[in-house]
């Protein structure tokens, strides 16, 4: 690893800094490692549930405890916690298929989604199967300054609208992360102008960054990826749907099949991951929030424009920064590959990621492939060329890999 003495001063400073914010993750940390500690607890895990099951998976105790505990952290009624649900793509999928039916309208209500749910909703590429062919209509309403725009969503509601999703953080846009508080004003002003509409949260990268999640502020489904937050970074793959149990058994038999739904499904051996990693999701990602606030500082110090600020509240692990500079931006996350513990020697490229529109250069020097609640960075290549830095299981680890990584264009 090459870090240069003035980047290492430069983040002793820093450091200094930014170690009084470090108090309110920690607080976050202890609420959130206490509720899902009872959880365990209440919900009597044993030995047993650690075991593998096969085949059908009839009956497998593990799973089961699996999906009452997430239902008890996320305050829901209900969950579908599988490690056979790919990403979190697959995941939402899942819940917009679930709850959608033809002649309905998908209204999205912070904006566009996620870039790899254009060719689910259909508005982009021309995959077989999408939303729209299903006869599912979809519009939306955009984010003003980065705030919910309510008048905008009293227009749109119109009576074909079934199905709202809110996206809580910030994906591959510069704007502020949504709090569960923002989200559930939101939510609460929907369900006034009409209580039958689902309202369905993607919750990726937002778990466990505040003390409550949206299934606690109105959320009909929550949705995430296990790969990320509440896998803790054990999780070797899977998804999570947690909400309202009508809707959660939708899922399921969107999932499985209709009338089996949560009944079948093999853990292969996957449970103990599951449940070790949400055991240690509070605090992994407490340590993943501590990185993003030193990246934060650090990038700032050296002149560039970072969002959320180190001083603000973070409400999810990513931080962003803007390099206005194509190739600083590749060179700051091939840095942060070349200082990761799997794959330091491999150089990551811009490439035609499938589901993306624009190039996407991903770093991900991980131990589960890709899982970005490791530290890993990315970013869609065009202007104004933003960096989106993540996860990082340990602060001290991560702390090194963004100095390199800032060590790489400082020499510039
Ligand atoms: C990661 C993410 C997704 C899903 O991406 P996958 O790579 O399919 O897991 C969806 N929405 C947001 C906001 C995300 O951060």
């Amino acid at each position: 690893m090459y870090i240069n003495e003035k980047i290492r001063n430069l983040a002793t400073s820093v450091e200094k800094e930014i170690t009084p914010y470090f108090e309110r993750i920690d607080e976050i940390a202890r609420f959130n490692q206490e509720k899902v500690l009872d959880a365990f607890i209440k919900n009597r895990v044993g030995e047993n549930c650690l075991n593998p099951s096969t085949g059908y998976g009839y009956g497998d105790v593990g799973r089961e405890t699996l999906e009452a505990i997430y239902a008890d952290v996320f305050g829901a009624e209900d969950a579908l916690v599988r490690h056979n649900i790919v990403n979190g793509t697959h995941c939402l999928t899942i819940s917009l298929f679930a709850v959608l039916r033809p002649g309905d309208t998908l209204l999205a209500a912070t904006g566009k989604p996620y870039d790899t749910l254009e060719e689910v909703i259909g508005i982009a590429g021309n995959s077989g199967g999408s939303l729209k062919d299903f006869g599912v209509s979809y519009k939306q309403v955009d984010l003003i300054d980065g705030d919910v725009d309510l008048e905008g969503i009293t227009k749109a509601l119109t009576p074909d609208v079934k199905t709202v999703i809110l996206q809580r953080s910030k994906g591959y846009d510069w704007r502020d992360t949504l709090s569960c508080e923002k989200l559930g004003k939101a939510i609460t002003h929907i369900k006034s102008i009409n209580p039958d509409v689902c309202c369905i949260v993607d919750n990726c990268y937002g778990e466990f960054a505040e003390t409550t999640e949206p299934s606690q502020h109105g959320a009909d489904l929550v949705v995430g990826s296990l790969i990320k937050n509440p896998g803790g970074s054990l999780a070797q793959s899977g998804g999570y749907i947690v909400g309202k149990k009508e809707y959660v058994e939708l899922a399921a038999f969107r999932q499985t099949a209709p009338g089996i739904g949560k009944e079948c499904g093999a853990t292969l051996g996957q449970n103990r991951y599951m449940y070790q990693g949400l055991f240690m999701a509070p605090h992994i990602v407490a340590q993943a929030i501590k990185s993003a606030v030193f990246a934060g500082a650090l990038m700032q110090k050296l002149g560039y424009e970072v969002n959320p600020k180190p001083e603000a509240n973070h409400y999810d692990i990513i931080q962003a920064i803007k390099f206005n500079d194509k190739d600083k931006l590749i060179k700051f996350i091939q840095g942060i590959q070349k200082a990761s513990p799997v794959d330091s020697y491999a150089l990551p490229m811009p490439w035609d990621m499938p589901g993306y529109q624009h190039e996407v250069i991903m770093a991900a020097g991980t131990f589960v492939s890709g899982a970005s609640i490791e530290l890993s960075a990315d970013a869609p290549i065009k202007p104004p060329y933003v960096g989106f830095m993540q996860g990082g299981i340990t602060y001290e680890s991560a702390r090194l890999a963004i100095m390199n990584a800032a060590a790489e264009i400082y020499e510039d």
